[in-house]
């Protein structure tokens, strides 16, 4: 039975949309699926939003430029998608859920398209060969409706996508939400480069992913243009937009000029944040020291001003965090700009890999800033937590537990097993490899473990096997921190 987010009360209009949506199922390959018909799958069967993103063509550069109205949250503007195909297309799929379209055209000419849901189907006016490089542009308007129920955000965070709250917007998209306010091929695997030109009142102040490259006053508003260059997944794309204040800072880079850093801060902010905020060089200078150059143009934070606000995100150069998370969670969310942002997940299976690592990363700032007593103490009492939750396999974990405790407490613990096995030298070189080689990309945890065997030149699959997959928490010796490894007859391996 097919599902149809609204019916037009045209008996006429409502009959053929029925046969043209009912028919898809037979037209459209299936999710993760090639097509031989023309038609490009409506997902790319990822392994828990089979859904999400769409078969046939590899995007290269979103420019999304929208004319915002605040006092209603009505968006106006056009998405123009530079895309190549990766198979003979005569329609391709779209990711877009809500708002009005008003006009869609392929390489400037107008076409047909229709929605089911979050897919949007767009016919060409002549079928693109496999390879050919095409432009999309979706011109659209209304209030964005963000995403409320999808299963893997816990119902305390509210809901993901394009957000009003009290002193503005901000967009918050991880897993699905970046379809609320912009059509893409909307899965992780595909990254591309974005030009954002958003355009609002005075004194609103907009901020978004990269540089701003262009500031443009029309009197009573004015147009903010930023540019991100480096690949990004589309759950990473964002806007903030309040009356905020700049507060500008400088971080390591190992040639060239210093790294920008801009925070975006309401007015009137405690001395407690700013003093948080200044600690963000010497934060960047930690991860730099470890991983290796930050990978990207800036970093900053935009401060989201509402208590009743919950939800934070290591948007690419921009993390977004509600004012009382700032001093507590700005390490783990800069963390993300290597484990998550540079180095993406190939599916969203694979989130241990942002999570247990950002996680690992806070623990081995306890190690450096607090001594060895103080990181010893943290891994007993998480691994405590870890047993008395019986917290499940990371890399398994079920939709409705994307960002549940065992991809955060267990998958940071299998890194640290992982070190205990292959000593802090290979272990220390496999982090910088790993961001080193992926960097930009996507990679599993197939590529994870094979990467580690490489670098520690030893078999670690059942190491692997019995933290990220097995349900059965591996034992550990607590007073040492030692743990029993899988084929060496249950000896532990000793503490470094
Ligand atoms: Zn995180």
């Amino acid at each position: 039975m097919c599902k149809h987010a609204s019916w037009s009360t045209n008996l006429l209009l409502l009959v053929s949309l029925w046969l043209t949506a009912c028919t898809w199922p037979t037209l459209v390959a299936p999710p993760g699926q090639a097509d031989t018909t023309g038609v490009g799958a409506t997902g790319l069967g990822d392994p828990l939003y089979p859904l999400l993103g769409n078969g046939g063509y590899d995007v290269t550069h979103y420019a999304i430029t929208l004319a915002v109205e605040m006092a209603s949250n009505t968006i106006t503007g056009t998405t123009t998608i530079q895309a190549q195909a990766t198979q003979g297309l005569r329609t391709f799929h779209l990711d877009f859920l809500g708002l009005e379209i008003d006009e869609v055209q392929v390489n400037d000419r107008r076409v047909r398209f229709q929605r089911s849901g979050s897919e949007l189907a767009v016919t060409p006016a002549a079928p693109l060969a496999n390879g050919q490089a095409f432009t999309v542009t979706v011109a659209y308007h209304g209030q964005p409706t963000p995403i409320s129920d999808d299963p893997a955000v816990p119902r305390s965070y509210g809901a993901i996508g394009w957000r009003r709250f009290a002193p503005g917007v901000f967009v918050i998209s991880e897993p699905s939400g970046a379809m609320t306010w912009f059509p893409g091929n909307h899965h992780p695997s595909d990254k591309a480069t974005y030009t954002f030109s958003i355009t609002v009142a005075k004194p609103y102040v907009v901020a978004a992913n990269g540089l701003q490259i262009d500031e443009r006053d029309h009197g009573a508003t004015r147009t903010y243009v930023w540019d991100e260059t480096k690949p990004m997944a589309s759950y990473l794309a964002t806007v903030a937009i309040a009356e905020f204040e700049v507060m500008t800072d400088e971080g390591p880079r190992p040639r060239g000029p210093r790294l920008l850093i801009r925070h975006f801060l309401p007015p009137d902010v405690p001395p407690a944040l700013v003093a948080a905020l200044r600690e963000t060089p010497a934060l960047l200078r930690f991860f730099t020291d470890l991983l290796g150059p930050y990978p990207f143009e800036a970093y900053g934070v935009a401060v989201i001003d509402d208590a009743s606000v919950r939800i934070g995100l290591e948007a690419q150069t921009l993390t977004i965090l509600p004012t009382s998370r700032v001093a507590g969670e700005q390490l783990h969310e800069l963390a993300h700009q290597w484990f998550g942002n540079s180095v993406t997940p190939a599916t969203w299976q694979d989130t241990w890999l942002n999570e247990g690592f950002a996680t690992y990363g806070e623990w081995l700032w306890v190690e450096q800033t607090q001594g060895q007593a103080a990181f010893e103490a943290l891994l007993r009492t998480q691994y405590a937590s870890m047993v008395r939750a019986q917290m499940g396999p990371p890399a398994n974990p079920p939709p409705d537990r994307l960002f549940g405790a065992p991809v955060y407490i267990r998958g940071a613990w299998s890194l640290h097993a992982l070190r205990l096995h292959i000593g802090d030298a290979a272990f220390f070189a496999l982090l910088r490899e790993w961001v080193a080689r992926y960097q930009y990309g996507n990679a599993s945890t197939a590529d994870f473990i094979a990467l580690a065997e490489e670098i520690s030149g030893q078999p670690l699959e059942e190491l692997f096997q019995t933290w990220l997959y097995d349900d059965e928490i591996p034992h550990c010796q607590l007073e040492v921190i030692s743990c029993q490894q899988p084929g060496l007859n249950g000896r532990s391996m000793p503490s470094r």
